[in-house]
């Protein structure tokens, strides 16, 4: 399964389905082309995932796909 290293050295797998520490988001523009009924494959597509390290509360976002580095999110 992949992985990738959070900062704070906490190993995050991803590929599972379902993640239980992945997060889907879209921007509200993005959502906004949705009316009405839609195949949630659709709307699936069009989102970011993003990984939460039960460690320290990072949040690791893919932002361009798994193919890219995520950016990482530290709670203040
Ligand atoms: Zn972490």
């Amino acid at each position: 399964m992949p992985s990738v290293l959070c900062k704070c050295g906490n190993k995050l797998s991803f590929g599972g389905i379902p993640n239980s520490i992945e997060w889907l988001m879209i921007s509200d523009d993005g959502f906004e082309k949705f009316q009405g009924s839609v195949d949630a494959e659709y709307i699936y597509r069009e989102m970011n995932s993003a990984l939460k390290c039960s460690c320290c509360g990072r949040l690791l976002v893919f932002w361009n796909g798994f193919d890219v580095s995520p950016i990482s999110y530290m709670p203040e």
